[in-house]
């Protein structure tokens, strides 16, 4: 097979597909016209926003394990407030600041609901005349070398398909909507309900239910406090209790925290590993996602074992396609749309030839050395994407990787920046995140309407008021 290339080196402008239009995708179009790009983005959905795009619909398969399901993108529940607050989560010259406008109602709050995002995104897109680039209820279902160029196959919602060439392809499809589930020994006979995190909206259905909650991550935490408003009992299956603890969480009544599950069984019990045996209606998984690429063909240069998708430089490109594939939004943990930008301000750039990338050989090389020096530290496979620093993370549970960091997020943009020559992480960007992180793990339930950061606020707004002089 001849590996397809991207634009010949130097040239000014490629043809590029930009492959969907949530908060990664929005700024990829961007950034890659700013940079003299033609671009097209596909976008499944009929708007712009991807996981922020609120819906009540869930799929039918409560666990989402039916390959042929018909698939609801967005992951998100009606009570989700954001975790970051609001001054840190926008990207670096659109800052996601409270706009009242147009009669719309808009929430206010420094944590806001999801609806508030939504808008944001919204007002970005139209700022930045984003649509015009997009094909609306159109999902790329192949993409394929061609010669030395990308063929995009493409059908919209009418059934109509299609076909385009291009010099590039930019990934940029979510990675919150393939489901990974606990496995749990006994759960082919445990007679309840199991449904993820994927399929949850709102706590009415678990009205005086029992309820087991697998993960205390953030969804886990949030979904597990929603239900309890309305089921019987909520237990939550926790990987930061040790084996021998139960915790009755102060805020609800209703509400205990147990170590993992030891198995379940087939007369309805749920087992922990603490002994503790509850009888339980259903089991809400909330345990993440699997990176799914089902549209690309990439004869095995690049694949997705135990979520680790590789070989990338710098979880962005694949060594042996380069720049022609590129990836956006692949680490998750920190400052997501943050990171979309500096992801796609070096794809531009290297797409127009301005910035150069390392060899393949010496991209492999680096990507090779990452992987080694994650499993040196027994950093499973499927943590090859978590972009923060990991030392005192508690989210981290079953490894403790405390004294090497194997590389922390303003690492990760100051590498972006030198390369491409764009400004890195703002410092007060970089410092308002280590106090909200700090704050999400160890805040309690008030972290979101509670702080003690209101001179960085402050510092924030006048960085703010700089852009707009
Ligand atoms: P998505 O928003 O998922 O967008 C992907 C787009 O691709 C979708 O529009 C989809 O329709 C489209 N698409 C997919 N496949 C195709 C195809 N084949 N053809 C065409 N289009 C396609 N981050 C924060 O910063 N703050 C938060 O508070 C926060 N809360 C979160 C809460 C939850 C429950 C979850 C799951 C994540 C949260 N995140 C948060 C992280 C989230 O990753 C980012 O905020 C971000 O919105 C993800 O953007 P994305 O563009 O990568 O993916």
């Amino acid at each position: 097979m001849t590996q397809p290339r991207s634009c010949s080196v130097n040239a000014r402008a490629c043809h590029v597909a930009v492959i969907g239009l949530g908060a990664a995708g929005l700024v990829a179009a961007r950034e890659l016209r700013r940079e003299g790009h033609t671009v097209i983005a596909f976008e499944r959905e009929k708007q712009i926003g991807g996981l922020w795009v609120y819906t009540d619909r869930v799929e039918h398969d409560s666990v989402s394990l039916e390959p042929d399901r018909t698939i609801v993108h967005s992951s998100i529940y009606k009570s989700l407030r954001t975790n970051l607050p609001r001054e840190c989560m926008g990207y670096s010259d659109f800052p996601f600041v409270f706009r009242p406008g147009d009669g719309e109602s808009r929430d206010p709050r420094r944590y806001p609901d999801h609806r508030e995002v939504m808008m944001y995104l919204q007002d970005f897109s139209k700022e930045f005349r984003i649509e015009e680039m997009v094909q609306f209820e159109t999902e790329v279902v192949r993409v394929e070398p061609a010669e030395e160029k990308w063929r995009v196959t493409y059908r919209n919602s009418r059934g109509v398909s299609g076909e385009e060439t291009f010099d590039a392809v930019v990934v940029c499809n979510g990675h919150f909507t393939e489901p990974r589930l606990a496995h749990i020994p006994g759960i082919d006979s445990w007679p309840g309900k199991q449904i993820h995190s994927h399929n949850y909206r709102i706590p009415v259905p678990f009205k005086d239910q029992v309820v087991v909650v697998i993960g205390s991550q953030s969804s886990g935490n949030d979904i597990s406090k929603d239900i309890a408003t309305m089921a019987k009992e909520v237990h939550v299956s926790s990987k930061a209790i040790s084996s021998n603890s139960y915790v009755e969480y102060t805020g609800q009544k209703n509400l205990r925290i147990h170590p993992t599950i030891y198995r379940a069984c087939e007369d309805g019990s749920v087992v922990f590993r603490n002994g503790r045996v509850v009888y339980a209606d259903v089991i809400v998984h909330c345990t993440g996602y699997k990176y799914h690429f089902p549209f690309l063909e990439t004869n095995g240069y690049v694949t997705v074992e135990d979520n680790r998708v590789g070989p990338l430089y710098k979880h962005v490109f694949p060594p042996a396609l380069a720049p022609g594939i590129s990836f956006i939004g692949l680490p998750f943990m920190g400052l997501q749309f943050f990171m979309f930008e500096m992801q796609s301000k070096w794809v531009a750039s290297v797409l127009s030839g301005r910035v150069k990338l390392p060899s393949e050989d010496k991209m492999m090389e680096d990507a090779v050395a990452f992987y080694g020096k994650l499993e040196a530290l027994g950093i499973p496979k499927r943590y090859t994407h978590f972009l923060t620093d990991p030392r005192g993370n508690p989210m981290l549970g079953t490894f403790n990787p405390h004294d090497a960091a194997v590389i922390s997020q303003s690492d990760y943009f100051n590498g972006i920046a030198e390369h491409c020559g764009c400004p890195s992480i703002e410092s007060w960007r970089e410092r308002q995140y280590n106090v909200a992180i700090k704050k999400l793990f160890f805040g309690g339930d008030s972290y979101r309407d509670q702080w003690d950061d209101d001179q960085l606020i402050e510092e924030v707004y006048r960085e703010f008021a700089k852009l707009n002089a």
